[in-house]
């Protein structure tokens, strides 16, 4: 089966229009497109709700992704029911039954009370709808289930029965007042279902279609919802935050567990609808945990491995960490720095008309060799005028940036032809098409300008802007805790007695993630004791979504990040052969991913370089990097160890790299004298003057 691109889920409401602010009880719909998960979309009625739903639906199929639209509330009635209403067992006949009984003004009022006495009275006895805002009204549907029978057919459906929902749709009022979901569902599902030739699982044949529309009950990841509710605090508002796990968790399904439970319906579903989700909670509310949540391995490495090569580590940050952000849009004066959450469609043609590109006469078609004599018309086109017409055989004088009149497809240069009364001479051939711009060169409508992951850059604006894209939906900040540890430090400044030493970490690798554009979070220092750097991880772990520490990574007495991310279990000590950098300390702490850096400052910054600044990009949403170097000739002799990647502080003068005099890992003057890093590679052993050498500014690592 071909997998959906797009996964919608919509949270239904069968309340009054909602107002402008975001909140629950209102519709939501929740977004996931080609993995990413598109911030979730407030309506504040049916009707907007409808109309989005149309839309984005066509722009899925328009774009050829291929759209699974789930919905919360059931797509049937009881087997029987349909028949005694309708005369059919065909579902389809009843929702066309709904659309035609059903009215829903724009602010949200509605007759479903009515129709659900009407409804009543094709039945002999009490019911089956009850329930119902106000006690002395609609005599025929009455406002407690006591009494009812239910004996022609059941009070619920088959599937109710598999899942927790224990909702039935002849409830009209009060929590879970499905059955007036239902009646203000239908409709809609019914209209959406003709305008985008959806195919409704399981009434239809869902296999090669492009759209299809099942039954969902969001229920089913209550427990992700609660965790990643207890994650976010207060000012979440739970339907949002449900919606968009459910589309993340229905859209990391694997296809082939999809197509099963899609097939895995008993006959009587054809009649009554079925919950998709219904079988396989577990298992979805797995993949919702996992995507509010970092994997647990993720830090995990081959076992009886001891130095991991620096390309190897990488690929594992790279295979194992996902986006933690949410999204927002933003207007284009503030995208500069972020990343984009989703890829961005041209609104329209770059040039949306053909223009000319000089300032000279056009005219239609090429001329031959030879002099030329056009007529001149007294009109002229300019940048912004709207295109006029040119009559045959006539030339229009053209300023750059004009949209070419019709009529013309050819520019002449302004230097080339001798102006005089009423015409145009010049000599020589033109082809024809020459000086015009053509309409779409650059860009046409619908092309991808800007791609999910990328961080906008200025150049990007402009493309974005000309284009017609005014907004763009971007991920929030990355929140990176900063920590040092050790007993010697102090905060330059402060007095110090002997054996102290001043904290120069903290500073750099602050300033170092300003400029990744990650939201920096100053967590101070923490002192060598294991209770002490707890309190401090504790704390931090609710405040940010990824910390760096520096200091204590290694395995010695004093060692206490290690120590404690150990401890905590989900760690791993990883030996990269590389120089500098000690053993790194990767691990999670409260599901926070921590990467313990060694605490000599040039092994500081190189490890965060290397591999804390692509990994934090990853989890920020941002696509995998590589700093790119170039080979340049080497102003230096040196002999290394094969086997391990090597990195020197180094610059370029006069065409040549030249680095630090010193390779000590505490000397923090050749961090401040560099321009970018050296990097040997592995199986690199005698290096002369004059030898090729991998150069990486650090422009290019974002610095
Ligand atoms: P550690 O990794 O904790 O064993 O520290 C290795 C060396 O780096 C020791 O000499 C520390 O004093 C030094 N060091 C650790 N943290 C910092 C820091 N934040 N600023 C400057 N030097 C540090
Ligand atoms: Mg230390």
């Amino acid at each position: 089966m071909r997998p959906f691109d797009t996964v919608v889920v919509v949270d239904w409401s069968a309340g009054k229009r909602a107002g402008p602010t975001p909140q629950k009880d209102a519709i939501w719909l929740g977004i996931t497109r080609e993995g990413g998960s598109l911030e979730p979309r407030y309506c504040r009625s049916r009707r907007d709700a409808e109309q989005a739903l149309e839309l984005l639906i066509s722009q899925e199929t328009v774009a050829g992704r291929r759209v699974l639209c789930t919905f919360d509330f059931p797509f049937g009635y009881p087997t029987g029911f349909t028949r005694h209403v309708t005369g059919s067992d065909d579902p389809f006949v009843l929702w066309d039954w709904f659309e035609a009984q059903i009215t829903d003004a724009e602010d949200g009022s509605n007759n479903r009370y009515d129709v659900a006495e009407n409804l009543n009275q094709m039945f002999d006895g009490i019911g089956p709808f009850w329930g119902k805002s106000h006690e002395d009204s609609w005599p025929d549907l009455p406002y407690r289930k006591a009494g009812i029978s239910f004996d022609l057919f059941a009070e619920k459906r088959s599937c109710e029965g598999l899942s927790k929902a224990a909702s039935s749709c002849f409830q009209m009022a009060f929590p879970p007042t499905v059955g007036g979901q239902v009646m203000m569902g239908l409709p809609t599902l019914n209209r959406l279902r003709r305008m985008t030739g959806a195919c409704v699982w399981p009434f239809e044949t869902w296999h090669d279609a492009d759209v299809v529309f099942a039954e969902i009950w969001p229920g089913v990841i209550e427990k992700a919802v609660k965790s990643r509710l207890a994650q976010d605090g207060a000012e979440q508002i739970r339907d949002r935050v449900q919606v968009q796990l459910l589309a993340d968790a229905l859209a990391r399904l694997p296809v082939s567990r999809l197509a099963e439970h899609m097939t895995d319906v008993p006959p009587i579903a054809r009649e009554e609808g079925w919950i998709f989700g219904a079988g396989i909670s577990d298992e979805l509310n797995a993949l919702a945990v996992a995507v509010s949540s970092v994997r647990n391995d993720c830090f995990a490495l081959p076992q009886g491995v001891h130095w991991t090569p620096v390309d190897e580590a990488l690929t594992m940050l790279r295979e194992r960490l996902l986006p933690v952000t949410t999204t927002e849009t933003v207007p284009l004066a503030q995208a500069t720095g972020r990343i984009a959450a989703v890829d961005v469609t041209a609104m329209r043609a770059n040039p949306p008309l053909p223009n000319t590109a000089v300032d000279g006469y056009g005219f239609a078609g090429g001329c031959g060799d030879g002099t030329h004599r056009w007529p001149l018309m007294k009109e002229r086109a300019a940048a912004g005028d709207v295109p006029i017409t040119v009559p045959h055989g006539m030339a229009i004088r053209v300023l750059t940036g004009a949209a070419v009149p019709e009529g013309v497809d050819t520019v002449i240069l302004q230097e080339d032809v001798t102006v005089e009364e009423g015409h145009i001479t010049f000599h020589g051939s033109l082809k024809q098409g020459s000086n015009v711009r053509r309409a779409g060169e650059d860009v046409q409508a619908g092309d991808v300008v800007l791609a999910s992951g990328r961080i906008v850059t200025p150049a990007d604006l402009a493309l974005l802007a000309a284009t017609g894209v005014s907004h763009v939906s971007v991920r929030k900040p990355l929140r990176v805790g900063v920590l040092s540890t050790g007993d010697e430090l102090v905060e330059a400044g402060e007095p110090t007695t002997s054996g102290q030493i001043y904290d120069a970490n903290r500073p750099m690798l602050l300033a170092m993630l300003a400029r990744l554009n990650h939201q920096a979070v100053d967590l101070g220092r923490a002192p060598d004791d294991r209770d002490g750097l707890r309190a401090k991880l504790d704390a931090a772990a609710g405040q940010v979504d990824a910390i760096i520490t520096s200091g204590g990574a290694s395995a010695g007495d004093e060692d206490h990040v290690s120590a404690l991310l150990e401890e905590a279990g989900a760690m791993g000590i990883w030996r990269i052969a590389m120089k500098p950098g000690r053993p790194l300390a990767l691990g999670l702490w409260r599901e926070v991913p921590v990467f313990g850096l060694p605490g000599n400052p040039v092994a500081a910054m190189v490890c965060a370089l290397v591999f804390a600044r692509p990994a934090l990009a990853q989890l920020a949403g941002a696509e995998w990097a590589v700093p790119q170097g170039f080979d340049v000739p080497a102003a230096f002799e040196k002999r290394k160890k094969a086997g391990r990647r090597e990195y020197l502080r180094a610059r370029i003068r006069e065409g040549r790299v030249e680095v630090f005099a010193s390779e000590g890992s505490g000397r923090i003057s050749g961090l401040s004298w560099a321009e970018g890093l050296v990097e040997l590679s592995e199986p690199a052993q005698d290096i002369r003057a004059g030898d090729l050498v991998r150069f990486i500014p650090f422009g290019s690592f974002g610095l």
